[in-house]
Formats: C-alpha cells, sequence, structure tokens
C-alpha cells in the first residue's frame, strides 16, 4: 500500500511520512501547528477598514482563534472588484497582532511582494489561483516564512503536494497545507469540500493540514457543518472567515460568519476538539489543559 502512495505522489515524496518524520510542527509565535491544540484562524476577507480590522481581532481572539487573517492583496474574480489596501492593509495586520497577540496571515501574489508581505507577516497565504506559480512558491519559501499553501482549484492532490515540495525544496520547512475547494461537476455550492483530502493527508503526508470551510462552501449557513467534519477528519486547525457585518463585506460576505455565528461555531466545536486532544483549559480557551498557563 505504501509502495502505491510513493508511486502515485512520485514528485512529491518528501511530503509523505517516512521513518524519520512522521508529523511537521510549525512554530509560530508562542505555539505551534500541527502539534496537539487545534489551531483556528479567523478575519475577514479583507482589510477593509481599521475599525473593521481590530473589533474582528478582538472579537476571535476572545473566541478561542490564535491566527487573525485579513487579505491587503486581494485575488478578485473581477477586474473590477476590491483588489486590496496592499501596504496600508499589512500596517493594519500589524496594529492587530500589537494589540490581540494574535499571528497574522496574509496572502501574498507576486514574487515581488514577498519581501514587503514577510516583513508583516507570520505566515505567508498562497492562494488558490497562484498555488501552481513556481517562481512565487519559491521566492515565499526563500522568505523563511511558514507557507500556508492553499490547495488550486483544480489541482489533483499530487498536483498540490508538488507545490508543497517546491516549498520544502527551497529550504522551508515550515509548510501548512489548506483544503479550501475544488471545482466539481457540482455547482449548488461555490466549491466542492473534499474532506477525502484531509483524511488522506492525515494519513500518509507529515505537513500539517487546515480546512477552508468559507471558501469552500460560499455560504455562511453551511460553514459551522463543513467546520465540525473538517475536526472530525483529523485537520490541524481552520481558515474561516469572519466580518461585523458580513452583508457589507467588501469581499466573501455571503460565506462570511459575524461575531455571534462565529461564537456558536466554536463553542460547538469544542467537544470535538477535546475527543481528539483531550479536555481543553476551560470554556472559552482552545488549548489543551497541560498547555495551558
Ligand atoms: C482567501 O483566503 O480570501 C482566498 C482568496 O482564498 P482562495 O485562494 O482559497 O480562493
Ligand atoms: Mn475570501
Amino acid at each position: 500500500m505504501r509502495a502505491s502512495w510513493q508511486e502515485r505522489f512520485a514528485e512529491a515524496t518528501d511530503v509523505l511520512k517516512n521513518p524519520h518524520r512522521q508529523q511537521t510542527v510549525v512554530r509560530v509565535l508562542d505555539f505551534e501547528i500541527g502539534g496537539d491544540a487545534f489551531i483556528t484562524m479567523a478575519g475577514p476577507c479583507s482589510v477593509e477598514t481599521e475599525t473593521q480590522l481590530l473589533t474582528t481581532a478582538h472579537h476571535v481572539r476572545r473566541a478561542g482563534a490564535r491566527v487573525l487573517r485579513g487579505g491587503a492583496f486581494k485575488p478578485r474574480t473581477s477586474p473590477y472588484a476590491f483588489q486590496g489596501h496592499g501596504r496600508e492593509g499589512l500596517k493594519l495586520l500589524a496594529k492587530a497582532r500589537e494589540e490581540t497577540g494574535l499571528a497574522i496571515v496574509t496572502e501574498v501574489m507576486s514574487e515581488d511582494d514577498v519581501p514587503l508581505v514577510a516583513e508583516y507577516a507570520d505566515i505567508l497565504q498562497i492562494g488558490s489561483r497562484s498555488m501552481e506559480n513556481y517562481t512565487l512558491l519559491e521566492a515565499a519559501a526563500r522568505s523563511g516564512r511558514p507557507i500556508l499553501l492553499k490547495r488550486g482549484m483544480v489541482a489533483a492532490l499530487p498536483d498540490f503536494y508538488r507545490s508543497a515540495q517546491i516549498i520544502l525544496e527551497n529550504g522551508n520547512p515550515n509548510v501548512i497545507l489548506c483544503e479550501r475547494g475544488i471545482r466539481t461537476f457540482e455547482t449548488t455550492t461555490r466549491n466542492t469540500f473534499d474532506i477525502t483530502a484531509i483524511a488522506l493527508t492525515k494519513q500518509i503526508a507529515h505537513l500539517p493540514i487546515i480546512a477552508d470551510p468559507s471558501h469552500a462552501a460560499g455560504n455562511r449557513e453551511l460553514v459551522p457543518a463543513l467546520a465540525r467534519i473538517a475536526v472530525t477528519a483529523g485537520a490541524d486547525g481552520l481558515l474561516v472567515e469572519v466580518h461585523p457585518n458580513p452583508d457589507k463585506a467588501w469581499s466573501d460576505g455571503e460565506q462570511s460568519l459575524d461575531f455571534a455565528a462565529f461564537d456558536a461555531l466554536m463553542e460547538s466545536l469544542d467537544p470535538l476538539i477535546e475527543l481528539r486532544q483531550g479536555r481543553l483549559c476551560e470554556p472559552g480557551c482552545r488549548l489543551p489543559l497541560e498547555a495551558c498557563g
């Protein structure tokens, strides 16, 4: 069986488990991704305004998130849609980190922007549309920052792992995979959430994998169910879009949770997280008992 995975992933064999490496643990600020704790990354699709970002950051922190997400450089389907605030957005993310202690994950779209984004972000996000941009992957890898690699929307798993391999080969072991849904014949939802990719990755690969139920569903009502499925499948964490007023969001409002929905989601995850990692510290703190100070 193991030999056949080696064959199927012949261009990404360093991503697969081996006798010396069963699980990569990525250290960010004062916590780990791929270790015992389940890590939630939450925040708006785009950085819009200081108030929008800071209120969201404080809220998700209180609800147990460890990482703030928010796009400063936005890959948009339409050239007429909001493209992001660039450097000003990065500065707001850094301010939110200072105020809350949350780590920052944000997308970098071009190799020219890697030094700038790496100056502000704790984790560089490579978006679905960029997964096969190898010059970007190489530049991002060489920045030395951990990389959150989102699966391309039409990428098969060998393609996805091959992109991870390129980051590893460029000297950066800190790769976090992210399943965010793929295109299939099913067009009722924005994408099809490939839960099998999470379960299989946990079995055969040593890299952490997190789930993005927001982009998978494209619909906020579906996000909590997909998030719970992801925990049960063994995901190491979540990436969730949260906005103070989703109906007014400048991007991806239809799939963004408001604060109350995010709180309800986090509470509903607790029993499932406890099943995988043992008793939690206390309600509201999602650290395992022994990891909490
Ligand atoms: C995002 O995280 O807002 C995003 C653009 O995601 P993806 O690259 O998965 O579409
Ligand atoms: Mn988005």
